[in-house]
């Protein structure tokens, strides 16, 4: 075992199936007695319901939660919360509406408790992004953790098979990546194997059966794992290629993991021995966890080609040039040629080549 240190993060759960009436209870905990509740314009309906179940502690709902938090959106969120006089927020939804909470916590203080709705798990870390004139600035910082988490995996079966599959590949990306981060140790590791092995076996049951509440409920627990993972481990070129490609062309966040993850891990396994040995028996697979992650990906049904999620083919070079602009943490040592390799192949649909390289 390699020398660690590891900081557990401040961080109260409640989970469990129809558990999202405790939310006022949790409010209640924090002290909060007008909060803003937020969400994207698609959710406004679901996030009313909560705010019924909050009754007199919701003030507001501000349904305005947009994908990569524009920073106009976070002014008027902080707008609706100075108006409405509240003191903490409840933020329901995936990363983007939990994105607004975190932008809210940073530059406003004011406190948050989350309701995660997908599986992005951005709900575990202390990631902030706000986007400016087309770029995202992202950073770490404490302040933006939830102050309370409620899962409740009953909302989350009104989540589309096709996001459900890309949104739980999202995750198994962050446990990927947890599980050769420079800075990993042993319960991250814990965390990050077995949420794979919960997601995986339930994005399966989910595809056959959208709403069986147990595939629903375990592929829930998987993304906290997965996601708190990724909250105490430094990720590597997977993010760093789904940041570019994201905010270069404005694709689907999700579906670019999606279609990503299993290239990368062909690329990275060489120098990561033992992620590689703990992938595969949370994948209950011999064969190279490459190989199982572009399997999984093709019998769930998620992109496997980044043309049809819309990059543009001429689009490769610069992604290669921004990769490699800034250095940042990866077990393999990354080139131009590598990269370039990596990305034409996910560009084309092409399946992942762990025996012999990305480039061949
Ligand atoms: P999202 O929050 O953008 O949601 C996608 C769509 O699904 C939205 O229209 C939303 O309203 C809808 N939706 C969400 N839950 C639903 C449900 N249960 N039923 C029906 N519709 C539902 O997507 P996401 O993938 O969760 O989040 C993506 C964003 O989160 C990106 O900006 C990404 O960078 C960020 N993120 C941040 C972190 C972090 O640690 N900071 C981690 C993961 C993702």
């Amino acid at each position: 075992m390699r020398a660690f240190t590891y900081e557990t993060l401040p961080m109260r759960v409640v989970f469990g199936p129809g558990c999202c009436p405790e939310l006022a209870g949790e409010v209640d905990r924090l002290g909060m007695q007008r909060v803003l509740v937020l969400c994207t314009p698609q959710q406004e309906h679901g996030a009313r319901r909560i705010a019924d179940i909050l009754g007199h502690r919701a003030v507001s709902v501000f349904a305005g939660a947009r994908v990569h938090v524009p920073i106009a959106t976070a002014e008027a969120a902080g707008t609706a919360a100075r108006a409405a006089g509240v003191d903490g927020c409840v933020a329901v939804g995936g990363g983007s509406t939990i994105g607004l909470g975190k932008a809210l916590a940073l530059r406003d203080s004011l406190p948050m408790v989350a309701v995660p709705t997908t599986y992005a798990g951005s709900e575990m870390t202390p990631i902030w992004g706000v986007t400016e004139d087309g770029v995202k600035r992202t950073g770490r910082n404490r302040k933006v953790l939830p102050r309370a988490v409620v899962y409740d995996p009953d909302l989350t079966h009104s989540l589309p098979v096709g996001s459900s599959v890309t949104s739980g590949l999202n995750a198994v990306a962050h446990a990927v990546e947890a599980l050769y981060a420079p800075d990993l140790s042993p319960i991250p590791a814990l965390m990050a194997e077995d949420g794979v092995r919960a997601l995986v076996g339930a994005l399966e049951r989910i595809v056959r059966t959208p709403t069986d509440p147990d595939a629903r409920t375990d592929a829930l627990r998987g993304s906290w794992l997965c996601g708190a993972a990724l909250g105490s481990t430094t990720m590597s070129l997977h993010h760093k290629l789904c940041h570019v490609l994201g905010g270069t062309f404005d694709l689907p966040h999700a579906d670019v993991h999606a279609v990503l993850l299993p290239h990368v891990v062909a690329f990275n396994s060489p120098a990561a021995p033992e992620a590689m040995a703990a992938l595969r028996r949370a994948l209950g697979v011999d064969l190279h966890p490459a190989s199982a992650l572009w399997q999984l990906a093709n019998r769930l049904g998620a992109p496997t080609n980044l043309a049809t999620v819309g990059m543009p083919t001429e689009g490769v070079a610069d992604v290669v040039r921004q990769v490699l602009m800034e250095p940042y943490a990866n077990p393999r040592p990354v080139d131009g040629p590598d990269l370039t390799a990596l990305l034409t192949r996910a560009l084309h649909g092409d399946g992942p080549r762990p025996d012999r390289g990305p480039g061949t």
